[in-house]
C-alpha cells in the first residue's frame, strides 16, 4: 500500500505497509510505563457497583475499568498552546477534520554540556538542508537506549532546548515538533517555559495551529531523514492529550 505525496515541488512515496510506531504504551498499576512530572503509576481500577465488579477473572461479565492518568506526565501525548495559557485551548481542534498526514523530517542529536545542564542547540540543526523544511519534525536524542520507552523521569534534569533552537524551527515554519524527552524545557525553570513560549509564539504572536509531541520513542533502526507521519491524538477536550505518531517511510 503505498501513499503519494507532494512536498516542496517534489512527488513522493510513502510505503505504508511498514510502520514505525513512535508511541509509548500506556500501562498501569505499577507496570512498565515512562514517568515524568513527579506523577504516580496510571492507575486501571475495576468498577465496583452493587451486584456488579467490573473485572472477568473477579465473578463479573465484563472487564469494565476507570483509568486515571496524566497526559503529559504518563507517556506519548500531543499538546497546544492551551498548555501555557490562560484558557485551557483544546488540542483536538489541530487534528478534527486535519489533514494529519504530514511530511515529516527526522533528525538525531546529542545534547551538549551547558553548565550543569545538557541542551540541543540550534547549531545542531546546522547539518538539516536549506530547502524548506517540511511541517513536522522529530528529534531523537542520543544515547537511545530502549529504556527510555519506560524510564522514570523525574528529578533527573533531562536534556532541553535552547530558545535558539526553537526560533530557528518557528522560522523553517515547523509546526509540529516531536521529541524524546519529557518536555522542551528545563524540568525545574522556575515557570519560565521560555522553549515552548517560543514555539508557541506567546504571548504576541500565538501559533494556534502547532503542537509539541512530547514522550515519543524513535527506534535505532529507523534512518534519519524524509518521512511521511501520521498523528493520531486521542480526542479529548484538554490543553494536551495522549497520541500515536507514526512514521512512513518513503520509497
Ligand atoms: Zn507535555
Amino acid at each position: 500500500m503505498v501513499c503519494h505525496f507532494e512536498w516542496n515541488g517534489l512527488a513522493l512515496q510513502a510505503d505504508l505497509t511498514r510502520p514505525i510506531d513512535l508511541s509509548t504504551v500506556l500501562v498501569g498499576n505499577g507496570g512498565p510505563n515512562p514517568s515524568a512530572w513527579y506523577v504516580d503509576s496510571p492507575r486501571m481500577t475495576p468498577v465496583v457497583g452493587e451486584g456488579f465488579v467490573g473485572a472477568v477473572d473477579q465473578g463479573g461479565a465484563v472487564n469494565f475499568r476507570d483509568v486515571l492518568f496524566n497526559p503529559h506526565g504518563h507517556g506519548t501525548h500531543t499538546e497546544c498552546m492551551g498548555h501555557i495559557t490562560p484558557v485551557v485551548h483544546p488540542v483536538d481542534p489541530l487534528f478534527r477534520n486535519q489533514t494529519n498526514h504530514l511530511p515529516c523530517l527526522a533528525t538525531t542529536v546529542t545534547p551538549k554540556a551547558m553548565e550543569e545542564d545538557l541542551v540541543v542547540d540550534a547549531d545542531q540543526l546546522d547539518a538539516l538542508p536549506n530547502a524548506p523544511w517540511p511541517p513536522a519534525l522529530v528529534v531523537r536524542t542520543l544515547p537511545n537506549g530502549e529504556d527510555k520507552k519506560t524510564r522514570a523521569w523525574s528529578n533527573t534534569n533531562p536534556p532541553y532546548f535552547t530558545v535558539a533552537f526553537m526560533t530557528k524551527l518557528v522560522e523553517q515554519g515547523v509546526k509540529h515538533l516531536l521529541v524524546d524527552l519529557p518536555s522542551v524545557d528545563r524540568e525545574v525553570d522556575g515557570g519560565r517555559l521560555e522553549a515552548h513560549h517560543t514555539f508557541w509564539g506567546l504571548p504576541d504572536n500565538p501559533r494556534s495551529h502547532c503542537s509539541i509531541t512530547e514522550l515519543v520513542y524513535m527506534p535505532s533502526s529507523a534512518p534519519d531523514g524524509m518521512y511521511l507521519l501520521h498523528l493520531g491524538v486521542a480526542p479529548m477536550d484538554n490543553d494536551a492529550a495522549i497520541s500515536r505518531p507514526v512514521l512512513y517511510p518513503l520509497i
